[in-house]
C-alpha cells in the first residue's frame, strides 16, 4: 500500500492562534481514516488546507506524491479530491440532480450558464451528457436517484447530507473528505450512511472522515488520528485509540454517549 495523501509538518496560524501545529498524517490508498478531537481542535482547518481553501503557514500536502500545497480549490477537485462541508451547502430551490451537476462544472469547458440555459455546441452537448450520467451514477450510490427531480429542500436531513456526498462523488474523486457527515442524523440515518461509506470505499476510494459519533468512527475507520489544540496527540487503530490515556484525557473521557 502507498500513501495517497500525506500531510507533512503542517502548521497554520491565524493571527496569534496556531490552529494546526506541525501535523503529520499519512493516509494509505483504499483506507478509511478518521480525524477526531474536541471542537476547535483544527479538524475542519485541515480539510480546508487539503482542499486548497487555506494555504498552510508551513508544511506540505502531497497527493499521489505530488506537492499540491496552496493549489486552487478547483484544481484540487480536478486532481481527484472531493469534500463535503460541516454545514449543509445545498441549493434548496434546485432539484437534487441540479445540485449534483453543479459540482462538476469545474471539470468542463462549458460554463454553468450553458448548463442551465440549454445546449448549443457539440462539445458542450457531450460534456453535459457525461455530467448527467456521472450525476445519476453518484445519486444511485447514495440511493437518491429516485428523487432526482425533487427540490433539495424537500429531502429529509439525512438525505440532504447524502446528496452532498453524491455531489462530491460525481467529480470522480480518488479521495473523499467528509466533515461530520453523521452530525444531526438519527440512528437509522447513521446506519444507512455507514453502509454507504463502506460501499464507497469498495469502489476503490480513500476516505478521510471527521466525525464526533464515536460508535460511527470506531466501526468504520481503519486508522484514527486525534487532534487537540491543533496538535496531533495520537494515531492508531480504533482499539489503540480507545485505550490511549492521552486521548481519553483530552477527548474520549468527555464523551457522554
Ligand atoms: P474543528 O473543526 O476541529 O472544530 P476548526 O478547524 O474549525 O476546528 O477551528 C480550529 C481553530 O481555528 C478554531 O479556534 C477556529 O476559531 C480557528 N479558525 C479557523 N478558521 C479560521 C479563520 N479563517 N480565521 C481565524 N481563526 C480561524
Ligand atoms: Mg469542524
Amino acid at each position: 500500500m502507498s500513501a495517497l495523501l500525506e500531510l507533512q509538518d503542517i502548521t497554520i496560524r491565524f493571527g496569534g492562534l496556531t490552529a494546526v501545529d506541525e501535523v503529520n498524517i499519512s493516509i494509505d490508498s483504499g483506507t478509511i481514516r478518521a480525524l477526531i478531537g474536541p471542537n476547535g481542535a483544527g479538524k475542519s482547518t485541515i480539510f480546508n488546507i487539503v482542499t486548497g481553501i487555506y494555504s498552510p503557514t508551513s508544511g506540505k500536502v502531497l497527493f499521489n506524491g505530488e506537492d499540491i500545497t496552496g493549489t486552487e480549490p478547483y484544481m484540487i477537485t480536478q486532481k481527484g479530491i472531493a469534500r463535503t462541508f460541516q454545514n449543509i451547502r445545498l441549493f434548496g430551490k434546485m432539484t437534487v440532480l441540479e445540485n449534483v451537476k453543479i459540482g462538476q462544472h469545474c471539470r468542463t469547458k462549458s460554463d454553468f450558464l450553458s448548463a442551465v440555459t440549454g445546449i448549443i455546441n457539440p462539445v458542450v452537448k457531450k460534456e453535459e451528457k457525461e455530467i448527467e450520467e456521472n450525476s445519476l451514477q453518484a445519486l444511485e450510490i447514495v440511493e437518491l436517484a429516485d428523487k432526482r427531480y425533487e427540490y433539495a429542500q424537500n429531502l429529509s436531513y439525512g438525505e440532504q447530507r447524502r446528496l452532498e456526498i453524491a455531489r462530491g462523488l460525481a467529480t470522480n474523486p480518488s479521495l473523499l473528505l467528509l466533515d461530520e457527515p453523521a452530525a444531526g442524523m438519527n440512528p437509522l440515518e447513521k446506519q444507512t450512511l455507514m453502509k454507504m461509506i463502506r460501499k464507497i470505499q469498495d469502489m476503490n476510494l480513500t476516505i478521510f472522515l471527521v466525525e464526533h459519533d464515536m460508535k460511527f468512527v470506531m466501526n468504520l475507520s481503519d486508522r484514527i488520528a486525534v487532534l487537540d489544540y491543533g496538535r496531533k496527540i495520537a494515531t492508531g487503530s480504533p482499539e489503540e485509540i480507545q485505550k490511549d490515556p492521552d486521548v481519553i484525557a483530552a477527548y474520549l473521557g468527555k464523551d457522554v454517549d
